[in-house]
Parts: structure tokens; C-alpha cells; sequence
């Protein structure tokens, strides 16, 4: 039987589908691939090749060989089984980057979540009873430890853990929040429609600059549910600003026998001081002035998986957790394989900085990156050719993911410009365009007429990879170019 009635055509110059499916230059694609997905490389491919011939191209003979053919076919097949999500370099210099996958792991990680992938696990079964044990309880007493709470759960991410408990314990009422604070993190996580989809009702009190412990006082009702606070991630008020402290907020909720919860967004688990970064408030200390909930993502500062962690007081947290939705967003396995072993790491913090891989990106040492930046530029600028100036500079990093947003971390990395001022606008699009597409994308980030890569996130063990990817920049740069 014969589908392709055109592959049987006397006149058509090319061989069939059945044909070339036996033909030797098929036969490692078939192996690799199968029929099925063969066959239909195949007929796009002819169908592409039937096209230009309709409109009177003539395609090079050796386009219509079996040979030919089976190169084109074998071209599609490839694309269509390469993965989509792949490794990149990321030399934007903003270290936790939400589109890059925020927080890398470290080996111990790694090595947990493949166990856990190949093997059955005591998810949810307790090895001492032989009873059914909780997914919680793999990593609940290490959160406690680490942040001074009661309890603790994790659910899917912090969008998630913000939403399950305003759901659980503002649904119906009204929660209190400055203006200041009502923020839009990046990709549509807005504090107020979180709170409407929670159910709860949205109460805003004092300015965008300016909040008094009197605006939340004057706020309380008898709907009032809880007080809430939001970490403003991505921005920050300066100038004529008033906010009111964590301690003051949870004493007027107190006052009235209600919650304070706290979305601290990144929530660092240890104070950043210690290693000369700026400081950013801890769980612990947000937890000791007064907060009942906290919430905070696992792969912004902790340098976890994505995960969303919701810590407080014990008979709160049982709540939360009661919660049918808590059902929906809970973690799976891979989540806490990962997670476990990073919250272990912070048992040893003077190790820390070394192991816990987003800390070790944020603590290394300007002159290692600048010497890194000595060794790369000779060899970007041979790759590159005459028509782009590559130079060492100094430039500075950002943690991102919201934490410390306006603080920077000094860093040093190559900065590209092209040699003519003619065209620059595209040719910094082209590069980008061609460095986009080596093997290992390297993504950078353009600024002021060039193209800069912070070297921060590149270390040693994968410089060599960098490097020997730069000589087919040149062939990129020139298949880009109309
Ligand atoms: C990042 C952030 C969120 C969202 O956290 P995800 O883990 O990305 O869901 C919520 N609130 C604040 C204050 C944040 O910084």
C-alpha cells in the first residue's frame, strides 16, 4: 500500500519513502531513532524538496540523492530529538536568574535526587513503625532547627505557599497590608490577586512611601483575619519612608489575638554578613520579632530546589496543612531529595560558602574572576576576528530573585563592542544571536552600546567548556548575518 502517491510518480526525480527507508544512508537514523519518526522526516523532507521544485528551483543534484535526502532527513531528526531544555552559560552577571533556573545545587543534591529517581523511597512511610509516615516529616525537624520555628511544611514554590495560607487562614476575612508592600514579582505573582484567589480581602493601609503603626490599628475590624507583611523584593523606597518594624506589626495583631504573617520572598536561612555580603533579614530573626507564618522560596538564597517553605507556630501550620489544596501543591519526591540534603549543609556553616553552590557563586573572589577574564579575552577576541574589540573590565553582579535588589556585587567578566560604530546596534544582535547558539548557549546581557559577560557564574570546571565552544562563534557570527 502506498500512501505518497507522488513517491511513485515515473517522472518524479525522487526516490520514495519506502525506498529510502531501505537504503544503507538511512540505516544508523533508523537505529537511532525508528520508523516512524524516520518515515516522517522523510516526507517532510521530500515534500520541502517537491516545493522548490514547483517553484522552479532547481536543488543541487546531490540534494536529490538518497544521500541527500537521508542528510536532510537525518537534519530534521536531529532537531526534533534534541532536548529543548538545555544547560547554558549564564554570564548575565544576576547569579539567582528566575528565567535561568534560579539556584544551581550542589553534589550532595545531585546525588540524592538520583537515588531517589532509581530507587523506591520512605516518602510517605515510616521506617520505624512500618506505618505511613508524612512527606513533611523527612525534613520538618532540620527546618525547625534552622529557623527557630514550631513546625514546618513545603509545598511546590512560595507563589504557592502565600497562596495556601491566605487561603487557610485569611478565607473570608480581610488581611491587613501597607501599600508599600503590595508587590508584582516577576511573572505575574501580584500580591493582591494571590489574596483575591485566596479569598481573602485585601485591605491597604498607609502610602506607597509611608506607613504608621496607627494605619494598621485604624485598619482593624471585626472582619480582620490577619496583619500581613511582603518583603519588597525587586525594589526598594528610598527618600521621605517610613515602614513599620515586624515586632511593632505582630504586637498590634497580637493585641487582638490575630496572625502576623510574614512572604519573605528569598528568606536567607543565615546572616550574609559573615561572608561580607550585604544583609538581608533571616527566617529566624523574622520569626523571633514577633511573625506567627513566614514564607520564603527554596531556590532563591537558600540555594535550593524550587520549593516553597511555610514555617511558624505548630497549631497554624497543622491548619495549613489540613487544607485540601495543600494536596495540590504539595512537593514531590525529587523536591525533598534535593532539599534535604542543602538545609543539611547549613548545619556546618563554615563549610558553607564552599559547598552551598549559589554561596560560593556569591562569594568569589574578584581577582579569580578577573584573572579568568585575562586568560578568556585573547581567545574570545581570536574567535571573534577584527570586527569586535574584546576587553577585561570591572562590572558588578546581582544576587537576584529579589534579594537585596539594589545591592551589587563587584565582579569582572569580558566586555564587547564592535569595532565600527556603523551598524553596532545589529552586530551586538548578532553576537548575542551567535553566542545564543553554540553548543552551550552563553547568554549576556547588553548595556551601554556593548556586550557584557560576568564571568561570576563561570567557575574553573567550566571554563575549558567555555573556551573550547568559542571557535565556532566566527561560523555563527557569519550564518547569522542576511
Ligand atoms: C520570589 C517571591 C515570591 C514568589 O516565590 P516563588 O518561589 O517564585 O513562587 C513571592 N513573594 C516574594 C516577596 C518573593 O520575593
Amino acid at each position: 500500500m502506498r500512501t505518497d502517491a507522488s513517491a511513485s510518480s515515473p517522472r518524479s526525480p525522487l526516490p520514495s519513502v519506502d525506498r529510502l527507508l531501505g537504503s544503507p544512508a538511512l540505516a544508523p537514523w533508523l537505529d537511532r531513532h525508528g520508523r516512524q519518526a524516520c518515515t516522517q522526516a522523510l516526507r517532510d523532507t521530500l515534500d520541502a524538496l517537491r516545493g522548490e521544485l514547483r517553484a522552479g528551483a532547481a536543488p543541487a543534484p546531490d540534494a536529490t540523492s538518497f544521500e541527500g535526502i537521508a542528510a536532510a532527513a537525518g537534519e530534521r531528526l536531529a532537531a526534533r530529538f534534541a532536548p529543548r531544555l538545555q544547560a547554558v552559560f549564564n554570564l548575565t552577571g544576576t547569579v539567582l536568574h528566575t528565567n535561568l533556573g534560579r539556584a544551581l545545587l550542589p553534589q550532595e543534591a545531585v546525588d540524592a535526587v538520583i537515588e531517589a529517581m532509581l530507587n523506591p523511597a520512605n516518602l510517605e512511610y515510616d521506617l520505624a513503625t512500618g506505618g505511613r509516615g508524612d512527606r513533611d516529616d523527612l525534613i520538618e525537624e532540620l527546618i525547625c532547627e534552622l529557623t527557630g520555628a514550631e513546625a514546618a511544611t513545603v509545598v511546590n514554590n512560595n507563589a504557592a505557599a502565600v497562596l495556601l495560607t491566605l487561603g487557610t487562614l485569611a478565607v473570608g476575612k480581610e488581611v491587613i497590608v501597607s501599600r508599600g508592600e503590595l508587590v508584582e514579582i516577576g511573572g505575574a505573582f501580584r500580591i493582591p490577586d494571590i489574596m483575591a484567589r485566596a479569598g481573602a480581602r485585601l485591605v491597604e493601609v498607609g502610602t506607597t512611601n509611608r506607613t504608621h503603626a496607627s494605619d494598621y490599628r485604624e485598619a482593624l475590624g471585626a472582619d480582620t483575619g490577619l496583619l500581613m507583611k511582603v518583603h519588597c523584593s525587586n525594589y526598594e523606597v528610598t527618600g521621605f519612608t517610613k515602614s513599620v518594624s515586624d515586632q511593632e506589626v505582630a504586637a498590634i495583631a497580637h493585641a487582638q489575638g490575630l496572625n502576623m504573617v510574614v512572604d519573605l520572598g528569598s528568606g536567607t536561612l543565615v546572616d550574609m554578613r559573615q561572608w561580607g555580603l550585604p544583609h538581608e533579614v533571616t527566617v529566624r530573626e523574622t520569626l523571633a520579632a514577633g511573625a506567627d507564618i513566614v514564607t520564603f522560596s527554596g531556590d532563591k538564597l537558600l540555594g535550593g530546589p524550587q520549593a516553597g517553605l511555610i514555617v511558624g507556630r505548630r497549631h497554624l501550620i497543622a491548619r495549613i496543612k489540613k487544607n485540601p489544596l495543600k494536596r495540590a501543591m504539595r512537593v514531590g519526591k525529587l523536591t525533598l531529595a534535593a532539599l534535604e540534603p542543602v538545609l543539611r549543609l547549613y548545619l556546618h556553616p563554615e563549610q558553607l560558602a564552599e559547598r552551598l553552590t549559589t554561596l560560593r557563586l556569591f562569594t568569589r573572589q574578584e581577582t579569580e574572576m578577573q584573572a579568568q577574564a585575562q586568560a578568556l579575552a585573547p581567545q574570545l577576541q581570536a574567535a571573534l576576528g577584527s570586527a569586535y574589540v574584546v576587553e577585561t573590565a570591572a562590572m558588578a553582579s546581582q544576587i537576584g530573585s529579589g534579594a537585596l535588589p539594589v545591592e551589587s556585587l563587584p565582579s569582572h567578566g569580558l566586555r564587547i563592542h564592535p569595532a565600527s560604530g556603523r551598524q553596532a546596534g545589529r552586530q551586538l544582535l548578532q553576537l548575542e544571536a551567535a553566542l545564543r547558539a553554540l553548543p552551550r548557549p552563553v547568554i549576556g546581557r547588553v548595556q551601554a552600546d556593548a556586550l557584557w559577560l560576568d564571568l561570576r557564574c563561570l567557575e574553573a570546571p567550566q571554563q575549558a567548556l567555555f573556551a573550547a565552544q568559542l571557535p565556532l562563534l566566527a561560523a555563527n557570527i557569519a550564518g547569522s548575518r542576511p
